[in-house]
């Protein structure tokens, strides 16, 4: 790491700390002038895939998920807590070391923490929503009811 203020190449770190599950904060120090700075080191995102219930395979899709459960907790779960699930959520499907997880495992997962979490929002979420598919045919149902 060069210092960004005498260009030296010559720094070093001086503290490390977790900021989430996927970002570390460092604070390094130059040895030739001193100066202090930081950095973020954040893992990358690792290409992961999902098998449809007709047997496709498709990109796991972050923001799916997300919109997925922001419609069914809207207004009650926060957006910094829902993409800690969704991290979580990624880091289960990283940690299952299967090829392509299946959706439903997804959906369950989704459902798993939705539950634990805010009861309105589980049962939002399941009384239209069955497995991971169904997520757009899910957010049209609701359109529907706020258009009626
Ligand atoms: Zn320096």
């Amino acid at each position: 790491m060069t210092c960004p203020k005498c260009k030296s190449t010559n720094t070093q770190v001086i503290d490390s700390r977790d900021v989430d599950s996927r970002t570390i904060r460092r604070r390094r120090e130059c040895e030739s002038c001193q100066f202090r700075f930081t950095t973020y080191e954040k893992i990358e995102h690792v290409r992961l895939s999902v098998t449809k219930r007709d047997g496709r395979v498709e990109p796991f899709d972050r923001d799916k998920i997300y919109k997925g459960m922001e419609t069914a907790a809207s207004g009650r779960i926060g957006p910094e807590l829902l993409s800690e699930i969704v991290d979580d959520i990624e880091q289960k499907v990283i940690e299952s070391a299967e090829p392509a997880i299946s959706t439903k495992k997804i959906g369950n997962l989704v459902i798993n923490r939705l539950r634990k979490l805010d009861e309105i929002s589980y049962l939002r979420f399941v009384s239209v929503y069955k497995n991971f598919e169904q997520i757009e045919s899910f957010q049209e149902e609701l359109t529907k009811l706020k258009s009626n």
